[in-house]
């Protein structure tokens, strides 16, 4: 625990100033705090005593030295009361000033702090692999960055505010009760356990039975949950009175943990009042005692009594902010994990720039599972693929072509052997340069609420409009942008949803070929579009792969047919490699694949 509350301040530090500042600004507050307390003595002695206004107003004494109060104020009245009149208003002008600006302070201090870790978790997710994102839902890793972090903004105030703000009334509290009378003090502050330790006792008592009471409700509702779901169980076997009795048992015991709670919540009030009073009527006697031998005058007392009960508010702040800090210390920890869970893709210190591709891709003996399970997806996967080739990978669907393909820009690493681009393995390059060489058109485009112009931007945020409008034209969708209310400065809704399918693969093809990588992995979308969409989608493709190195998972035969190469894939091997022709002839897999496919093609047509 100790670690994270370290490295939590370490994200501080770097607003040092602001912070030293505004624990000075919490110290004056908390002083004049003080001062205002101790101004009680003079309101009773002589303000509310009018036979005794003349002389100076006495307020402490420290080291032998007595000082007055028209030693701390910068002016001077002749009586006495009003002296203290205009004391006490300085005194909380000075105190609300400087109670605003730390607690602002500090308060902007902890915001910027959780800020600044909000930004990392989301910097850090975002660079995490792919398996991080198959492994935490995004359910989870939301709830992380919203709500642990949020607790630790909740602590951080509190701490951070309250923390110090309490401390130095405490502080400034002790100081004044003690330099009243210190054996006073001392006997006050020993009685003081007497009252909060049972208090404490009684508090735990309480949220143990609040939890007892919680567990008990959910039991109930576990039984009446069944009974209902499972109605028609019950009555087949007439087992009402089976299912009443267990309702009532469990009601039963709910009505036992919640009396109890009842009865402990109930007593913790006059019990800490009675305690109170006990304390309070003890140290009566003793100050009629003091007042009588003329050892202290009343107004002494009244003021020793008030420091003394306002001693209670801070430290009751403080043991409940002692809670909160421990709420946010266990996020902390949760957020530090995932801060350090290193990405197992990560980029090599000194990996190269691939400047550009001329010659080959090349899966060398690949072999590779996934994390989540054992059995191998891919193995000995041998393959070239030369620059300017179109590669048709085609198999039964699970035999791992989307996982061949995912390997390239290394959304995953090879379990073994490796991925070479123009011979250099892949792993040697920067994640960034090989990614901005690989452009990708899935079946499943995701689109940003955004403009259709910012959309096809995506991962070019600068390009100038007339690029865009060019991508969009080669990629045929120029014309159905047009026709949007606002053209390409429409936005498309979440995810696209205003969009047709056709039109998002469109899109998702303008924003590849904005792109211009040299390389291409493409996934052909196997839900069928409507003749026409599809036709638009397999022109727009093909000004895509123009000129360019061609991954293709492909599901349909004319783009089969026109691929250099043909991969047949089955269960994570290549079992044929080939030209269309040659494949037809082979009598392997390809063979079998393409009757099938032909006939459907022939039923469709
Ligand atoms: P294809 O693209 O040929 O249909 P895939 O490469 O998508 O095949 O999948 C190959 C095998 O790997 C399938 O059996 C699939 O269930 C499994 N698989 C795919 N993705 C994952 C994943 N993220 N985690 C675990 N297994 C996966």
């Amino acid at each position: 625990m100790r670690s994270e509350l370290r490295r939590l301040l370490s994200y501080s530090v770097k607003y040092w100033p602001t912070l030293l500042l505004s624990v000075f600004l919490m110290a004056v507050a908390g002083a004049t705090f003080g001062l205002i307390v101790n101004l009680s003595k003079p309101v009773i002695d002589r303000v509310l005593n009018p036979s005794n206004t003349g002389q100076a107003v006495k307020l402490f004494q420290v080291a032998g030295h007595t000082i007055y109060l028209h030693d701390i104020l910068p002016f001077n009245f002749e009586q006495a009361w009003s002296m203290v009149a205009a004391a006490i208003l300085l005194a909380y002008f000075v105190r609300g000033v400087a109670d605003y600006l730390g607690n602002y302070l500090i308060n902007r201090i902890g915001l910027q702090v959780v800020t600044d870790i909000r930004a990392q978790v989301f910097d850090h997710v975002l660079h995490q692999d792919t398996a991080f994102f198959e492994e935490n839902t995004t359910g989870q890793v939301m709830s992380s960055i919203l709500n642990d972090i949020d607790k630790i903004q909740v602590a951080a105030a509190h701490i951070l505010a309250d923390w110090f703000r309490q401390m130095f009334a405490a502080i400034a509290l002790l100081v004044l009760v003690f330099s009243h009378d210190w054996k006073l003090a001392l006997f006050s502050l020993t009685v003081l356990p007497i009252v909060v330790i049972p208090t404490a006792k009684l508090g735990r008592k309480i949220r143990r039975s609040t939890r007892r009471a919680q567990d008990r409700t959910a039991e109930l509702n576990q039984v009446m949950q069944e009974a209902l779901a499972g109605q028609q169980v019950v009555k087949s076997f007439a087992a009402e009175p089976h299912e009443s009795r267990r309702f009532r048992e469990a009601a039963d015991h709910l009505r036992s943990s919640s009396l109890k709670y009842v009865a402990q919540q109930s007593i913790s009030s006059p019990l800490i009042e009675f305690m109170g009073a006990v304390t309070i009527v003890a140290l009566l006697t003793y100050a009629r005692l003091q007042i009588e031998k003329q050892m202290m005058t009343a107004g002494e007392f009244i003021s020793f009594l008030m420091a003394l009960l306002l001693l209670y508010e801070p430290a009751k702040r403080l043991v409940g902010i002692y809670n909160i800090f421990q709420q946010g210390l266990g996020a902390a920890q949760k957020v530090f994990e995932y801060l350090d869970s290193k990405p197992s893709i990560q980029e090599k210190p000194g990996a190269r720039k691939l400047e550009r591709f001329t010659k080959t891709i090349e899966w060398r003996d690949v072999g590779f599972s996934y994390r989540t399970s054992n059995s191998p997806i891919l193995d000995g996967v041998q393959l070239t693929v030369n620059a300017g080739e179109i590669a048709a990978l085609v198999g039964p669907s699970g035999a791992g072509k989307t996982t061949l393909a995912n390997l390239l820009p290394r959304f995953y690493d090879a379990t073994s052997g490796s991925v070479l681009v123009d011979g250099i393995d892949i792993r040697d390059l920067t994640l960034r340069s090989l990614r901005q060489r690989v452009g990708i058109v899935a079946q499943d485009t995701f689109l940003f609420n955004d403009t259709v112009a910012n959309n096809i931007r995506y991962g070019n945020f600068d390009a100038p409009m007339e690029k865009v409008i060019e991508a969009a034209r080669n990629a045929l969708a120029e014309e159905f942008i047009n026709a949007l209310p606002q053209g390409f400065e429409t936005i498309i809704g979440e995810r696209g949803a205003r969009l047709s399918g056709g039109q998002r693969q469109r899109l998702a093809i303008a924003r590849a070929l904005l792109k211009n990588a040299p390389i291409l992995i493409l996934d052909e979308a196997t839900s069928h579009l409507d003749a026409e969409s599809e036709m638009l989608v397999q022109k727009a493709l093909a000004n895509l792969m123009e000129n360019r190195t061609v991954i293709v998972i492909a599901h349909r035969l004319s783009t089969i047919r026109r691929a250099d190469k043909i991969v047949v894939l089955d269960r994570g091997r290549i079992s044929e490699v080939g030209s269309h022709e040659e494949l037809v002839a082979g009598g392997g897999i390809y063979q079998r694949l393409h009757e099938l496919q032909y006939l459907e093609g022939e039923i469709e047509a």
